[in-house]
């Protein structure tokens, strides 16, 4: 599977050069977090996950945290919080993993749960089997996707100011359903990690693919490139309304019922001390302004403002 972000990671950096004091990204963050980006989108067009995947890394560094959310649809939205001075040609470890502390999580968000049902969530250290910090967010996760999938998969992930991009290879199992049904007879034990001899090949021509080459050529000058002795069969790209695109699922309703959660006088505090409590989406930079009219609304439409003192009911 191969993805080539344009207008939705242009959006997705528009929109945070646009908001923030600080300006654009640094270009080592860029390249992290539209790596990140092309990342989350093929993994959730891989699952068909009905519900939203959400890859995210806490790091130990100047950068704090990295978010990218994609919904079932490939609406995506993605932000990083940059709280330390970056330097350009940063690695991961220097971006998020000074300490070793830095951590990566694919949450699964199912859209219809049943009562008390959590998101699943795998989380893997940034750093490999034998303690040696990963340098690239592909490594990560194809560490990630060993270990929860039982599954080979290699992954090549490039972002640049134009453009976020990656190529996933996954074997698929030989046994049991989601194979390639009487296409090719094997044995078991080819589903064991490493043992496919065909996968073997073509994730080494897979990895060979060099981040410049994802970034500058077309998909198929890639695939011809890498695969010029194997047979292709192309599936019908995934693009415009039913591709992955920016989209931001904020809202009033929903900045509404996180001030509803600080309480009423927590909410009444920040307007006595600001004259408004003012909220910035960090994924669009919409920002929400609610003053001393809004704020006792919020609270008289949920129902479950405390009585006034005295009141008996
Ligand atoms: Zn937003």
């Amino acid at each position: 599977m191969l993805v080539r972000l344009t207008d939705a990671w242009a959006d997705i950096l528009q929109r945070h050069a646009n908001g923030r004091e600080q300006g654009a990204y640094p270009t080592a963050v860029r390249e992290l977090l539209g790596e990140m980006t092309a990342a989350a989108v093929l993994m959730q067009a891989n699952i068909k996950f009905n519900g939203a995947l959400v890859l995210q890394i806490a790091g130990d560094g100047p950068v704090k945290l990295a978010v990218v959310e994609v919904q079932p649809d490939l609406a995506v939205r993605a932000t990083a919080k940059v709280v330390g001075p970056v330097a350009e040609g940063d690695t991961l470890t220097q971006l998020v993993n000074v300490h070793n502390r830095g951590q990566c999580a694919i949450t699964l968000d199912p859209l219809t749960k049943f009562p008390g049902q959590q998101p699943y969530q795998g989380v893997v250290p940034l750093y490999g089997d034998q303690a040696e910090p990963l340098s690239r967010v592909s490594e990560v996760l194809q560490h990630y996707m060993l270990q929860s999938e039982q599954l080979d998969t290699t992954l090549v992930l490039a972002a640049n100011e134009q453009l976020a991009a990656g190529l996933l290879i996954q074997r698929l199992p030989v046994e049991g359903e989601g194979n390639l049904q009487g296409s090719f007879v094997s044995q078991a034990n080819e589903d064991e990690i490493g043992r496919n001899e065909d996968y073997q090949r073509i994730a080494l021509l897979a990895s060979s693919l060099k981040r410049e080459e994802l970034l500058s050529l077309d998909v198929a000058t890639i695939l011809r490139r890498l695969f010029w002795e194997e047979s292709l069969r192309l599936f019908e790209p995934l693009q415009g309304e039913r591709g992955p695109r920016f989209e931001c699922r904020c809202s009033r309703e929903r900045v509404s019922s996180m001030i509803r959660s600080l309480g009423l006088a927590e909410a009444n505090d920040i307007l006595a001390e600001m004259g408004q409590i003012d909220v910035g989406c960090d994924f669009c930079s919409q920002h929400y302004r609610f003053d001393a009219v809004d704020v006792p609304q919020i609270f008289r439409d949920s129902g479950d403002q405390p009585p006034a003192s005295g009141s008996i009911q």
